[in-house]
C-alpha cells in the first residue's frame, strides 16, 4: 500500500460530502472509476471523484478501500463536472447526483457489460424468390428494401417497429428472401436529405452548422408541421459527417415511435435508444455502446443527458417546453436547463426545438444569451388551424359535449376525417358522490378525491396510487352514489352513444399501461378514415396524423384560473400543441376550445392564432411580479408524519432562511395547496429572488445550517430550484 495515496468517494448517500479511503497496491484509480468500499457498518458502491495526495489529513482514521470495480473511468471528465455542477445549483447531495447518474445495475456495483460480438446484418438478396409472406414478414423485407444498407437486428426492429426475434430472420434466410452479412467494420452511409429544405430550414441548418465545435444555444421555434424535425436530421447529418455524436432528447419515448422511425430511416444502425421502459440490461447494454462511442447518435429521455458520449458534436432538446424535463424528485434537475449546460462544458451547440417555447426561453432569446431560428410557414404551406372558442354558458354541454362540438365532428366525419377530443382527466368520473347526504369518495391518505375507474370497477388516487373496489350505496346514510364530473372514459362512452358505429379509440394512460398497446393505439388510429380519439394530453404529443380534420377542447377553465405560476402558460401551449394535431397534408382543419369564459385574454390571445402575441401579455405580468424568468425562484418542502411535526420543523428552516436572506424574499411557511399525501402532511416556502447569486446564497446558507443540526428523521426536506409548478 502507498501510505500517502488517498482517492475521494462519492456514495449514494443524503449527505454533502466525500469521504476518503485510502488505496491498495497497484495504481491509484482515477476519477470516474468504481470503487467497493465500505461505509459505516456496510459495503458501499462509491465513485471517485478525486485522486492524490491531500496534506493535512488525519490518516489514522482512513480505511482502505476494498475493491476498484472498473479498470478505467466510465463516466468521463465532462459528466463528472456536469454532475457537480447540478449538486451545486440544485442543492442536491453530490452522492446522491453522481451514483443515480449511472445505469441501475452500475449503481449496484455490477460489472460493465462485455461488448456483444459483431451481430450480423441482414439484407434482401440480389437474386430474392419471392414467396408468399404474410403482413409481418413483408414489413420485415420492406423495411431492409428501404435502407440503403444491411441491417442488424436491433435497427430493424427500430426502423419496421416490430419487436423481432433472430429466428424470424433466419426463417426469411432459409426461404431465400433475405441473407445475413459478417457486420461491415465501417458505419453505413449516412442517408441523404428526404426533402429540399425551405430557406428558413436552410438558414437554421446552416446556423447550427458554423457553430460546432463551439458554445452556441439556438431556439427553433416553428409552429407543429413547420419542419423542425427536418431541421434536427440535417444538422444531427452535418455533425456526423464530421466524425461527430450527436445527443437527442425527447420528452417521452414511448409516445414518439413515429420520430425513432424517422431517425432510424435516416441513420440506419447508428443509434441507440435509451429510455427507463427499458430492462436495466439492456439499458446498461445501450449506454454502454453510446458511451464507447459505437453509435453516432443517442436518443433519450431526460436521464440520457447524462451519458458519457466521447465525441459529442450537437445535443438536440425537443419540446423544450414539455414539463416532463423536470425531473420531481430527488435530484429536481432541469434536462433542457443542464443540456445547455453541459454544451457550454463541452462546447457544443445545443439546439431547443419547440411550436410553443417556454417564456424562459424566448425571454433569453430576447436578451441575446440563444439565437433565435424561426420557421416561418408550413413546407406544405398549409396554415394552423384557426382556434375558436364555443361559450359553454350558452351551449350548455351534456357529459362535457355541446351541440356546436357535436356538429362540427359529424360534419368532419361526414367528410371522412377524424376528429381528436382532448381532455386531460383520465378515468371515467371524478368522484363518486352522495346526493342525499353529501358524502364523498375521499383518499384515506390524501387531501384529493378518488377517481372512478368503470372498466377495473375501482377508485382510485391519482396521487398516491389508493384503490378501492367501487361502491354502489353511500356508506355514510346507505342511499345510492351517483359519478360526478367527467374523465376519459366517461367521455368514450358518451362519444360512443353520440357516433354508433364510428370507429372510436382512446388514448391515456391506463389504454396504454401494456407493452405493445401504445403502437396498436396508434396503428388504430392510423387505420381509420372518419373516426374518432379521444385522449388526455397524450394525444397532443408529436404524432403526425395526415388526417385529422377537427381538434375538440373539453375543459380548459381550470388552467385559465389556476394561482400555479405556470397554469397559463402551459394551457395555451397544450392548446396549441393539440391544435398542431389538425391540417396536416392541405386542409387545416379546426379547432374547437369549450370555455365558461371565451372573453378571458387568454381565449382571445389563442383566436390570435400568433403564439408571440399571446405571450407577450404572460410576460409583462411576470415581469411586473418578478416571476421568472425575470426573477428566481426555488421551493422549499417540508414533510413530516403529523401536521404539528411539519409546520414546526418548517418554522425553524424559514427562520433560517430569513437569517440569510439578502434581498430575497422568503414567503411562508404555509401547509402546501396539497396538505396531506400518502398520510404524509406537506408545507412550503418560497423563495423570489431578483438574482441568481443571491438566492444560491441563502439556500447554501441556511442549507449549512440545517446540515449540521440535521432534523429528525422522520421529517424530509427537499428543495427544488426553478420549480415548475408551486402546488
Ligand atoms: P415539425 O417537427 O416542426 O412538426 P416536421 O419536420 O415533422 O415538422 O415536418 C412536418 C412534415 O413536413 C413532415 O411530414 C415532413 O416530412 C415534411 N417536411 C419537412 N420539411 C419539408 C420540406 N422542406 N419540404 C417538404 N416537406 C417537408
Ligand atoms: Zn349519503
Ligand atoms: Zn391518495
Amino acid at each position: 500500500m502507498h501510505p500517502e495515496a488517498l482517492v475521494r468517494v462519492a456514495v449514494d448517500r443524503p449527505l454533502d460530502q466525500l469521504f476518503d479511503y485510502a488505496c491498495p497496491d497497484g495504481p491509484l484509480p482515477a476519477a470516474g472509476q468504481r470503487v467497493r468500499v465500505t461505509f459505516g457498518r456496510s459495503e458501499q458502491t462509491g465513485l471517485v471523484l478525486e485522486s492524490g495526495q491531500p496534506p493535512g489529513i488525519d490518516r489514522s482514521r482512513i480505511r482502505p478501500l476494498d475493491t476498484i470495480l472498473d479498470p478505467e473511468p466510465i463516466l468521463s471528465g465532462p459528466i463528472l463536472e456536469l454532475l457537480r455542477f447540478a449538486s451545486r445549483y440544485y442543492h442536491h447531495p453530490i452522492g446522491e447526483t453522481v451514483l443515480n447518474a449511472l445505469p441501475p445495475a452500475l449503481r449496484k456495483g455490477l460489472p460493465l457489460p462485455v461488448p456483444a460480438p459483431a451481430e450480423p446484418r441482414w439484407r434482401v438478396r440480389p437474386d430474392a424468390t419471392h414467396p408468399r409472406l404474410g403482413p409481418r414478414q413483408q414489413a420485415i423485407v420492406q423495411g431492409l428494401e428501404a435502407s440503403r444498407t444491411a441491417l442488424a437486428l436491433d435497427a430493424l426492429a427500430d426502423l419496421t417497429g416490430l419487436a423481432l426475434r433472430r429466428n424470424e430472420l433466419q426463417r426469411l434466410a432459409d426461404h431465400g428472401v433475405i441473407e445475413a452479412i459478417a457486420d461491415e467494420a465501417a458505419t453505413p452511409p449516412p442517408g441523404g436529405p428526404s426533402v429540399a429544405l425551405t430557406p428558413d430550414q436552410r438558414r437554421a441548418v446552416t446556423a447550427i452548422g458554423q457553430e460546432l465545435g463551439n458554445r452556441a444555444v439556438f431556439l427553433l421555434d416553428g409552429v407543429t408541421g413547420s419542419g423542425k424535425t427536418e431541421v434536427y436530421l440535417e444538422a444531427a447529418a452535418a455533425a456526423i459527417a464530421r466524425g461527430l455524436q450527436v445527443l437527442i432528447l425527447v420528452p417521452e419515448i414511448a409516445l414518439t415511435p413515429q420520430l425513432v422511425r424517422r431517425i432510424s430511416r435516416r441513420f440506419p444502425g447508428q443509434i441507440a435508444a435509451l429510455h427507463s421502459g427499458l430492462p436495466a440490461g439492456e439499458r446498461l447494454r445501450v449506454w454502454d455502446t453510446a458511451r464507447r462511442g459505437d453509435r453516432n447518435l443517442l436518443l433519450g429521455t431526460r436521464s440520457a443527458l447524462f451519458t458519457p458520449l466521447p465525441r459529442l458534436g450537437l445535443v438536440i432538446v425537443d419540446e423544450e417546453h414539455d414539463p416532463a424535463y423536470k425531473q420531481q424528485d430527488g435530484l429536481r434537475y432541469h434536462a433542457r436547463d443542464l443540456a445547455v449546460m453541459r454544451g457550454h462544458i463541452e462546447s457544443v451547440p445545443v439546439v431547443l426545438g419547440s411550436a410553443t417555447p417556454t417564456l424562459e426561453s424566448l425571454e433569453k432569446t430576447r436578451d441575446g444569451h440563444y439565437r433565435h431560428l424561426p420557421l416561418g410557414t408550413r413546407p406544405d404551406g398549409s396554415l394552423p388551424p384557426p382556434v375558436r372558442c364555443v361559450d359553454t354558458r350558452v351551449h350548455r354541454t351534456d357529459e362535457g359535449l355541446s351541440s356546436p362540438l357535436l356538429d362540427a365532428m359529424r360534419s368532419t366525419l361526414n367528410d371522412g376525417r377524424q376528429c381528436f377530443v382532448l381532455l386531460n382527466r383520465r378515468g371515467f368520473a371524478r368522484v363518486l358522490a352522495c346526493e342525499h347526504c353529501g358524502w364523498v369518495s375521499d383518499c384515506p391518505h390524501c387531501d384529493a378525491r378518488l377517481t372512478v375507474h368503470a372498466a377495473a370497477r375501482r377508485s382510485i388516487c391519482h396521487l398516491c396510487g389508493y384503490s378501492q373496489p367501487l361502491a354502489e350505496h353511500c356508506p355514510a346514510c346507505g342511499q345510492e352514489l351517483s359519478q360526478q364530473g367527467l374523465g376519459t372514459q366517461r367521455l368514450e362512452r358518451a362519444l360512443s352513444r353520440h357516433f354508433p358505429g364510428i370507429p372510436l379509440v382512446r388514448l391515456d394512460r391506463d389504454s396504454i399501461r401494456r407493452r405493445g398497446e401504445l403502437e396498436n393505439c396508434l396503428d388504430a388510429i392510423r387505420a381509420m378514415d372518419a373516426g374518432i380519439v379521444v385522449g388526455t394530453q397524450m394525444l397532443a404529443k408529436g404524432h403526425d396524423f395526415p388526417r385529422v380534420g377537427l381538434v375538440g377542447v373539453i375543459d380548459v377553465d381550470q388552467g385559465l384560473f389556476s394561482v400555479d405560476l405556470r397554469a397559463a402558460e402551459q394551457t395555451l401551449q397544450l392548446v396549441l400543441q393539440a391544435a398542431g394535431r389538425a391540417g396536416r397534408g392541405g386542409d387545416p382543419g379546426v379547432v374547437l376550445v369549450q370555455t365558461g369564459h371565451p372573453g378571458h385574454p387568454l381565449m382571445q390571445a389563442v383566436q390570435s392564432g400568433d403564439y408571440a402575441s399571446m405571450v407577450a401579455p404572460l410576460l409583462a405580468e411576470r415581469r411586473a411580479a418578478g416571476m421568472p424568468p425575470f426573477g428566481f425562484l426555488a421551493l422549499v418542502r417540508i414533510d413530516g408524519p403529523t401536521p404539528e411535526a411539519s409546520a414546526r420543523q418548517a418554522e425553524d428552516i424559514a427562520r433560517q432562511l430569513r437569517r440569510h436572506a439578502q434581498g430575497v424574499r422568503v414567503l411562508g411557511p404555509a401547509p402546501a395547496p396539497r396538505h396531506r399525501v400518502n398520510r404524509r402532511f406537506r408545507e412550503q416556502i418560497l423563495l423570489a429572488s431578483p438574482t441568481r447569486k443571491a438566492l444560491h446564497h441563502t439556500l447554501a446558507q441556511a442549507r449549512d445550517g440545517w446540515q449540521h443540526q440535521p432534523p429528525p428523521r422522520h421529517l424530509r426536506i427537499s428543495i427544488d430550484v426553478d420549480p415548475i409548478t408551486l402546488a
